[in-house]
């Protein structure tokens, strides 16, 4: 890859920044997930230690599903539709206009100071203050530094909110991004009083009986390709009207298939909206499944990606089975 063409910002100089503004806008990507979240609320608890005014947002077509509105601070989120201009935009989780969705873009595009903290791999970034580390577990480890650099007390809240996002990009401390920082951080944040326990319920013992009925269909409906290590299923909305399943009750069903021992690359198809199709890669042998998912016009990391077609679920499985079937071995 290309040698990123900005500028990397210092916490220290993120932190004089939060000091010396005010009115603040937090938000992060569309399809918002633990670490998204986390990373909103983290920062919306960090700037209020500061004493600021602060406007958390995020990209919703649905109310938050239960595990991410247990988040501390989730009741304050607004709706980026709903949302006002502010003098701050921080972007979190993201970095290009496209992973904001329309109306956050918008947004961000009248404000007069724009930060970005990310741990995506981007080449470019706009903002006037960039702070992006592909090599961090979370977006909400460079939030947790950023409150040490600001000096604000490490509250309870604001560590639960950190751990979140910790917790779910680690796949719970198992992928391969969780290093010896991720640790660091998270015995920190454990140390400040968090219920490691009930945050993990929050996330992982408190399905939907739908989303279980939409992972036994999605199981059920499994192709292995490309000589077994791959594997591909699919949802339609018909399934989703059916099971009476909203689209949170899908997003367990990649980790279904990933956690077979002879598969090495997952892939869910979810048609959310008539020609509209989510796609979700995983791997576990280090095939680059953003790369994969690059050529559908998404993105991710290497590990976890993401892409949205807007084709038939016919056409959008057999592109999928196409790229599956003709995967090297890593
Ligand atoms: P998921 O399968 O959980 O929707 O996405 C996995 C990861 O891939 C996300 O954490 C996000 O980093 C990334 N991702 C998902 N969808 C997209 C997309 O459309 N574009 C980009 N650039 N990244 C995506
Ligand atoms: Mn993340």
């Amino acid at each position: 890859m290309a040698e990123p063409s900005f500028r990397q910002a210092s916490y220290e100089e993120i932190a004089q920044a939060l000091r010396s503004h005010d009115g603040f806008t937090v938000c992060g990507h569309v399809n918002p997930d633990g670490d998204c979240i986390g990373s909103v609320l983290g920062c919306a608890h960090l700037l209020r230690a500061l004493g600021k005014e602060v406007q958390p947002i995020a990209a919703l077509k649905d109310p938050l599903d239960p595990s991410l509105a247990s988040i501390p601070g989730a009741d304050a989120i607004v709706r980026a539709e709903d949302a006002r201009p502010t003098p701050v935009f921080i972007t979190v989780d993201a970095t290009a206009d496209e992973r904001l969705g329309e109306a956050a873009a918008a947004l961000r595009a009248q404000v007069s100071f724009q930060i970005v903290l990310d741990h995506h791999e981007v080449r470019s970034c706009a903002a006037d203050l960039c702070r992006i580390e592909p090599e961090a577990a979370s977006t909400t480890c460079l939030v947790w530094d950023l409150a040490r650099a600001a000096e604000v007390p490490l509250t309870e809240d604001l560590a639960a909110c950190c751990y979140t996002g910790l917790m779910t990009d680690t796949g719970r401390f198992q992928y391969q991004n969780a290093d010896a920082r991720a640790f660091r951080s998270a015995a920190e944040m454990v140390a400040c009083g968090i219920d490691v326990s009930l945050i993990s319920q929050e996330f992982f013992q408190n399905k939907t009986v739908a989303a279980l009925r939409a992972e036994a269909l999605a199981v059920e409906r499994m192709e292995f390709l490309n000589g077994g290590d791959a594997v591909l299923s699919w949802i339609s909305r018909e399934d989703l009207q059916r099971l009476d399943a909203r689209r949170d009750d899908c997003e367990g069903i990649i980790n279904a298939l990933r956690s077979i021992g002879r598969v090495h690359v997952a892939c869910v198809l979810k048609e959310y909206d008539e020609g509209l199709v989510r796609g979700s890669f995983r791997s576990k042998d280090g095939t680059d499944v953003a790369a994969l998912a690059a050529r559908f016009g998404g993105g991710g990391h290497k590990a976890a990606a993401g892409f949205t077609l807007e084709c038939s679920l016919d056409e959008a499985l057999c592109q999928a089975r196409e790229a599956l079937s003709s995967l090297k071995d890593a």
